[in-house]
């Protein structure tokens, strides 16, 4: 049986038509930067997504940066963030000139507010919680301490497309909500992209406006920007995929209850805690097991795909050693590098495919 670890092969398959055309027409049409296409998808995730604003940026990563230098961070600024992420989160906060400061991360593999406190300092600006893996993180903690030392919180969102909170989709209730639509995440293009989304009009003019080398009209620079476009052809394909995206996220849950069901009994296994009241988009299955790189080979073997997200947590990452982290500092960032492994999942993943990889699993364990 083949199982892709993801499989978007698929997923153009079933839109082929659709996407084509859509390219076609912006090849047609020229509107390569800016223009129709972008201002389209633009309005189809201001409504899909129900906020006010959403600022389409060249990627993820660029919409954690905008949103910082809207924000006024800068040099002698620390922001907080959590240990366990893909580097996007930290080196933004380095890039405005500020520092990062890492705070361990929560049973839910999210930053754990209830040491957050403890990293606040009179340089702090703000926090970027990361909703990992598509679990959303403590936000009600976690605003009530920004709100209390009166800080910022941009929610990190690019794995957490449509998770919620009580009822509030992830990116609504921080100052920005940072979208990446790289290939591979929950709603991907079809090359580098991504967006903030925002109820404040204010900071969508000003993030537009730094996007857009500091103008908002053609030749009117009024401030230096950078520049970091949505372009046509990838706006056009996100415009196709986006109405899938409640049913696609729907589709990752029924996928993750089996993994869930099928594994309940596997002893050696941790899987994935939901947070109480929160909905999870599961842009990641993680398991742990003690077993984990005798179990990832063994599946390989098996052709099951698993990736580990990730080998590394940030205060371990070489880029950080100046920081002198130690595993007491980041136990449970520690145990999840040492101990997690990511399983196959995508909307199209059927129940017999999940079922080879729940078999294969409990064969590896069986013959422990
Ligand atoms: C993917 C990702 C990003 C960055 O997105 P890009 O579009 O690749 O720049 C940021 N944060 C997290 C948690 C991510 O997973």
């Amino acid at each position: 049986m083949n199982i892709p670890f993801l499989d978007l092969k698929s997923q153009y398959k079933n839109l082929k038509e659709d996407i084509d055309k859509a390219i076609q027409e912006v090849i047609e049409n020229t509107a390569f930067i800016g223009g129709k296409p972008v201002q389209k998808f633009k309005e189809d995730f201001e409504e899909v997504y129900g906020v006010s604003h959403c600022v389409p940026l060249a990627n993820g990563t660029d919409a954690l940066y905008v949103s910082m230098m809207m924000l006024g961070v800068g040099a002698g600024d620390e922001v907080i963030t959590t240990a366990s992420s893909w580097i996007s989160t930290s080196e933004t906060i380095s890039q405005t000139g500020a520092t990062p400061v890492f705070v361990d991360v929560d049973e839910y593999y999210t930053l754990d507010a209830s040491k957050l406190e403890a990293a606040i300092t009179p340089k702090t600006k703000g926090i970027i919680p990361v909703h990992l893996y598509g679990q959303m993180a403590d936000l009600d903690h976690i605003m009530e301490i920004a709100k209390k030392h009166d800080l910022f919180v941009i929610e990190d969102c690019a794995q957490a497309h449509m998770s919620e909170y009580k009822g509030v989709r992830a990116g609504l209730t921080g100052i920005t909500g940072t979208f990446s639509f790289y290939p591979g995440k929950n709603l991907g293009a079809y090359g580098d992209a991504g967006c903030l989304i925002t109820e404040s009009e204010e900071m969508a003019t000003h993030c537009k406006r730094f996007a857009n080398h500091g103008a908002l009209v053609k030749h009117q620079h009024d401030i230096e920007g950078i520049n970091s476009r949505l372009d046509g052809i990838q706006a056009a394909v996100l415009s196709v995929k986006l109405p899938y995206l409640e049913e696609w996220t729907q589709r990752r849950v029924e996928v993750a209850s089996w993994y869930n069901q099928k594994l309940a009994e596997v002893s050696e296994i941790e899987l994935p805690k939901l947070r109480p009241e929160t909905v999870h988009s599961y842009h990641v299955f993680a398991i742990k097991t003690d077993k984990r790189d005798e179990l990832k080979s063994f599946l390989g073997d098996k052709n099951v795909p698993t990736q580990i997200h990730y080998p590394h947590a940030m205060p371990f990452m070489k880029a950080y050693a100046h920081m002198g982290a130690t595993v007491e500092d980041f136990p449970n960032a520690y145990d999840l590098q040492e101990r997690e492994l990511s399983l196959p999942i995508f909307p199209e993943m059927t129940e017999e495919q999940v079922d080879e990889v729940c078999n294969q699993i409990k064969a590896f364990f069986a013959a422990e």
